[in-house]
């Protein structure tokens, strides 16, 4: 009788949908392999490419504040340790893209020497004779706002009066930090110490403001940083792309 064929016709099946499975399974991981190593290449392209256009210069990075000086304070929340955590990843991105960062400062610390009269303005005249280095390329000050008006929020640049570069860098650095801080503020310029005492090309980013609930809150995420870094090193690059 043919009572042998069902069990055989059965196991023909299955053996067919297992091996079409083992087929999927091993088409997936083609897949996912090729799909790896594209994306390996791409990210290397990419490393590559930065390397090329931001590797041999050196920039500088400005932590606003520090020390003696905690510079603007909200809600016991001080701008010195936000810039300085911002800097340090900015400087991470920039060196990893093959540049040269000058640090002003990596810890909690002011450049005023400690008989100096006037700390504030010797600290600031210190950063300025870093900045002014023949070796720099430019350098970006970073710091956090406040305002009477707890509803200006957002992320400002301010640039170097009558230097049409450093406009063209603020506009860039802006461009990519407007996304980021739902800013609606375009490049400024003002009496600056910083900015008007620098003969290298600079700007000062003033990254969101500390008395407006929102950033204040976003300022003390980390993920936050992350993106504010990543954008003023995205603006840095499309300001050298817009150079070549
Ligand atoms: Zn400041």
């Amino acid at each position: 009788m043919g009572s042998g064929i069902g069990p055989l016709l059965f196991s023909y099946n299955e053996a067919m949908k297992r091996l079409k499975r083992k087929c999927w399974a091993t088409g997936s991981l083609i897949v996912l392999l090729i799909a790896a190593l594209v994306m390996r290449a791409f990210s290397r392209a990419i490393t590559v490419m930065s390397d090329t256009r931001l590797s041999g210069m050196t920039i500088v990075i400005d932590a606003g504040h520090g020390g003696k000086d905690p510079g603007a304070r909200s809600q016991a929340i001080d701008e010195d340790e936000i810039n300085l955590k911002t800097a340090k990843k900015l400087q991470r991105l920039l060196e990893g893209a093959g540049a040269e960062v000058i640090m002003i400062r990596e810890e909690d610390v002011d450049l005023a020497p400690a008989d100096a009269k006037n700390a504030k303005r010797a600290d600031l005249k210190r950063r300025v004779e870093i900045m002014n280095q023949p070796q720099v390329t430019l350098f970006v000050s970073i710091h956090c706002n406040i305002s009477l008006d707890s509803r200006v929020h957002g992320a400002e640049v301010y640039y170097q009066q009558d230097n049409e570069n450093s406009h063209q860098l603020a506009a860039a650095v802006l461009e990519r930090l407007r996304s980021v801080t739902n800013s609606k503020f375009q490049p400024k310029t003002g009496n600056i110490y910083i900015l008007k005492q620098t003969t290298t090309l600079g700007i000062l980013a003033e990254i969101g403001f500390l008395s407006n609930g929102q950033d204040l809150s976003a300022l003390q995420k980390d993920e936050h940083l992350d993106e504010i870094a990543y954008a003023i090193f995205q603006g840095i690059d499309d300001f050298v792309k817009i150079l070549e």
